[in-house]
């Protein structure tokens, strides 16, 4: 029987954070009433001409520049020439010919365990389109055109995927690249980060593509999952049942986790392209590329190897804390104020497991009330034996929610371990005499017992007595067991 491999490939669409529109100067804010963000280029009215950018062109070369892309210049916009009530135009303006990044690549983690590497064949930057909004119960619809001109990046990958998981692994790499350069919200419930999916199936050996169908709009990285999954295997069933795959657009339906037949391709658009005769050719001096090239910040592979190297911790349990530029940065900040690999530790276990408890964003450390200061500081105060890892555990829920510093917190709450060996020693001197039997084991070889004795000491002083010292008392008042 015929074995067949998938072949994905990727069209991103990343919403740039620019404050205003790519071609007027809109807000693009999300979220206002509808119709507030629009002047008459976004309205198209007669007349009317674009203005570019120069926000938008940065942004959209950064991401070129941090994907080993070639910069054209001159770059062209074209309009791509389609009816929709969202569209007043008529058109939208998107680059073709000349896109303005051409040829980079990505490298990715590989089903087969290694690096894998992720052609991209081109960033075009475009403009988005409004939004309808359908009132089935009032029989109308509505257009809010606070959308339309928000400027867009879509990256155009290689068709270099072969499974659901490579697809996810290359998104999820380009998600942290755009997050970091801070290009992009990174908010895919807004839509800032969406992408569709090109799928087809082929016997293996075969060089040649097979048929493809194009999932569109997957918003979440579990969707895209999902959606991919579901469409090689049907794709493959089939195939494996004598059927050809028709080239068609289809639809992901979350709720019953299937693809569904949107569009076929007798139905496609031509769009009409022509060079775009209000706009013309961009060109990013060298200088500018110079200096864009100069700002390009550590892509989060490159921090988690550098993590690793400071920490001694393996990447992979690592990889949490560069989620986030924000979480990377705070990470570093607490490394340089104490041990980094007890931070690592610190913020992996009790930090994470309190955003979760919480609800608190794992990626926003803007939005706790802890700062890396108070992680460093309570990191330090189990290594100088102010307090038990026990306590730092035991109070972090609170101090995390507080955001107070750890010192004042253990200060106005007498949780200092007891040092001192005096008050120690009687601690010690009462559990001996307490004891007797559990002694006389211990001095007969049973060196298990001393920890049992140990804990007898932690339970009278509440768990602050420096368990080194008390540890060191027993042994010196009982000796070596024989
Ligand atoms: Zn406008």
């Amino acid at each position: 029987m015929t074995t067949y491999e998938a072949v994905i490939g990727l069209e991103v669409h990343v919403q740039l954070a620019t404050r205003s529109k790519l071609f007027c100067s809109c807000s693009t804010e999300f979220g206002c009433p509808p119709n507030e963000n629009v002047c008459e280029v976004c309205a198209a009215m007669p007349g009317a001409l674009p203005i570019l950018n120069r926000q938008a062109v940065r942004f959209a070369a950064l991401v070129g520049l941090a994907l080993d892309c070639r910069i054209n210049s001159p770059s062209l916009f074209a309009r791509k020439n389609y009816f929709y009530p969202d569209l007043p135009p008529g058109y939208q303006i998107s680059q073709f010919e000349l896109p303005l990044c051409e040829g980079g690549h990505v490298d990715i983690p590989g089903d087969g365990g290694g690096v894998k590497r992720v052609g991209i064949t081109r960033i075009h930057m475009e403009n988005d389109a409004g939004k309808n909004i359908h009132l089935p119960e009032r029989g109308c619809s509505h257009v809010d055109l606070n959308r339309a001109g928000t400027p867009l990046v879509e990256i155009v990958s290689e068709p270099d995927m072969g499974s659901a998981d490579e697809a996810v692994a290359y998104l999820r790499t380009l998600y942290g690249v755009v997050t970091y350069l801070g290009v992009c919200d990174g908010n895919m419930e807004e839509g800032s980060f969406r992408c569709d999916a090109n799928v087809s199936v082929r016997p293996v050996g075969e060089s040649r593509l097979g048929t493809r169908t194009e999932l569109k709009n997957l918003n979440s990285f579990r969707n895209v999952h999902r959606a991919i999954e579901f469409e090689i295997l049907r794709q493959r069933d089939l195939c494996e049942d004598g059927g050809t795959v028709v080239q068609e657009t289809r639809l992901y339906d979350v709720v019953r986790n299937v693809t569904t037949s949107m569009r076929s391709k007798e139905e496609a658009h031509d769009y009409r392209y022509f060079p775009d005769p209000d706009l013309l050719p961009v060109i990013v001096p060298e200088g500018e590329l110079e200096e864009l090239r100069a700002s390009l910040p550590e892509m989060p592979q490159a921090r988690l190897g550098r993590f690793a190297t400071l920490t001694g911790l393996p990447v992979a349990d690592l990889e949490v804390l560069v989620q986030s530029r924000a979480l990377a940065d705070f990470f570093e900040k607490a490394a340089g104020l104490a041990d980094p690999r007890k931070v690592a530790n610190m913020m992996l276990g009790p930090l994470m497991r309190e955003c979760h408890a919480t609800g608190a964003k794992t990626g926003d450390p803007a939005s706790w009330a802890m700062t890396p200061e108070a992680v460093a500081q309570l990191v330090g105060l189990v290594d100088k034996g102010t307090i038990s890892a026990k306590i730092a555990n035991d109070i972090f829920p609170e101090l995390f929610r507080s955001g107070e510093m750890p010192e004042s917190h253990v200060a106005a709450k007498g949780l200092g371990q007891i040092s001192d060996a005096g008050a120690l020693e009687r601690a010690v001197d009462a559990v001996i005499a307490a004891n007797a039997s559990e002694v006389e084991a211990y001095r007969g070889g049973k060196r298990k017992v001393l920890s049992f004795l140990v804990g007898q000491v932690m339970r009278q002083t509440q768990g602050k007595a420096n368990p080194a010292i008390v540890n060191e008392l027993f042994a010196r008042k009982l000796g070596d067991p024989s």
